[in-house]
C-alpha cells in the first residue's frame, strides 16, 4: 500500500472513531479557581484550559496559576535563561486569561519523577489551604498514554491533594501557619483523549488457523510456568465430587490434560476476538502510528499529500 493510501485509510479510521456527543456542563458558582500545572504553558493546550479559565474569570472567579516546574528545558536559551523567559511569558500569557498570579515551585523540568510524591502533594495542599479554591483545575491523572513525566507527576499529586486538603489529620502542623483544612468542591481534569481511551484496542489483527495453532504450541512450550498438571488434577477432583468428568481427559495424564486446557484457552480467546471483528480468529491491539502525534494531522496529510 502506498503512503497516500495508508493515510487515506487512517483518516477514515480516525473519522469512524469520532467521540460521542457530550452533554454541556455548567461552570459551577464559586470565587476561586486554583490551576495546578507543571509548566509555564499548560494553559495553552488545544484540548483544554485557556478557554475554561477565561470563562471562569468572566463569570467572577479569581484565578491563580501554579507552575510546578522551572521550565528550564523549554526553549533555546539554555537552562537558566529558559526559566526566566518562560516565567515572564507565563505571567504575560496567563494575564490575558485574567489569572492574577503565577506561583512557581521550581522543580527541575522533566526530572520530576524522583520527587517524593508526598512532598509535592504537601506543597499543593498548602496552596489549596491558602487560596481556598472552589475549583481545582489541572491534568487528569488518569489520562492514558501521557508521556510527559511532569504532567503525570503533578496530576497525581494534584488529585491526591484535592482529596486530602480537607482532612484535619493531614498535615495538622499547617495550623501553625494559620492554614485550615479546605475542600474544593470540584476537580476539573483535562486530558488528551484523542490519544486513545486506554484498555480499548483500536484494531484487530486477523489470524489464520495455522497462526493460532503456532500460538497455542508456543504458549504451552513454557511448561515451567503454564499448563501445571496440579491445576488439571484439581479440576478433575472438583468435578468428580459432583459426579462429573470431561470425557476427552479420561485417557490423558494430568500433564496432558493441562496442556489441552491451555491450548483450548488460546484457541477460545483467538476465536472470541475474531468473532468481535467478524473474522474467524484475531488478536486485538492498541496501535499508535507515526502520524498520531497531532490530532488532525492525518486528515491534513490525507488532503494535502501528493505523489512525486
Ligand atoms: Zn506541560
Amino acid at each position: 500500500m502506498t503512503l497516500a493510501m495508508r493515510l487515506l485509510s487512517m483518516a477514515a479510521l480516525a473519522l469512524s472513531a469520532l467521540p460521542q456527543k457530550l452533554p454541556l456542563g455548567e461552570v459551577p458558582r464559586g470565587k476561586v479557581v486554583l490551576i495546578l500545572q507543571p509548566h509555564h504553558d499548560d494553559h495553552t493546550t488545544d484540548y483544554g484550559m485557556g478557554g475554561l479559565i477565561a470563562r471562569m474569570v468572566d463569570e467572577g472567579y479569581e484565578a491563580y496559576y501554579v507552575r510546578a516546574s522551572n521550565d528550564e528545558k523549554d526553549g533555546a536559551h539554555g537552562y537558566a535563561r529558559n526559566d526566566i523567559v518562560n516565567l515572564r511569558e507565563s505571567v504575560e500569557g496567563t494575564r490575558i486569561l485574567g489569572i492574577r498570579k503565577v506561583i512557581s515551585l521550581n522543580w527541575r523540568n522533566d526530572y520530576m519523577n524522583p520527587i517524593p510524591l508526598n512532598e509535592l502533594r504537601e506543597q499543593l495542599i498548602v496552596l489549596i489551604r491558602k487560596y481556598k479554591p472552589d475549583v481545582v483545575l489541572g491534568h487528569n491523572p488518569w489520562e492514558h498514554y501521557q508521556k510527559n513525566p511532569d504532567h503525570r507527576q503533578v496530576a497525581r499529586a494534584m488529585a491526591e491533594a484535592w482529596w486530602m486538603a480537607g482532612f484535619a489529620n493531614v498535615h495538622p502542623e499547617h495550623a501553625a501557619l494559620g492554614l485550615q483544612p479546605h475542600s474544593a468542591h470540584y476537580l476539573y481534569g483535562k486530558a488528551r483523549l484523542d490519544w486513545g481511551l486506554g484498555h480499548r484496542p483500536n484494531v484487530a489483527i486477523e489470524l489464520n488457523e495455522s497462526q493460532v495453532r503456532k500460538k497455542q504450541k508456543a504458549y504451552v512450550a513454557h511448561l515451567n510456568v503454564y499448563a501445571n498438571p496440579a491445576t488439571a488434577r484439581a479440576y478433575r477432583v472438583a468435578l468428580a465430587r459432583e459426579n462429573l468428568a470431561v470425557p476427552e481427559w479420561e485417557s490423558l495424564t494430568d500433564a496432558e490434560a493441562a496442556v489441552l486446557m491451555e491450548e483450548w484457552h488460546m484457541q477460545w480467546i483467538s476465536r472470541r476476538r475474531g468473532a468481535e471483528a467478524g473474522v474467524p480468529y484475531a488478536e486485538d491491539y492498541y496501535v499508535l502510528g507515526e502520524f498520531d502525534h497531532l490530532p488532525g494531522l492525518k486528515e491534513y496529510l490525507s488532503k494535502n499529500v501528493v505523489a512525486r
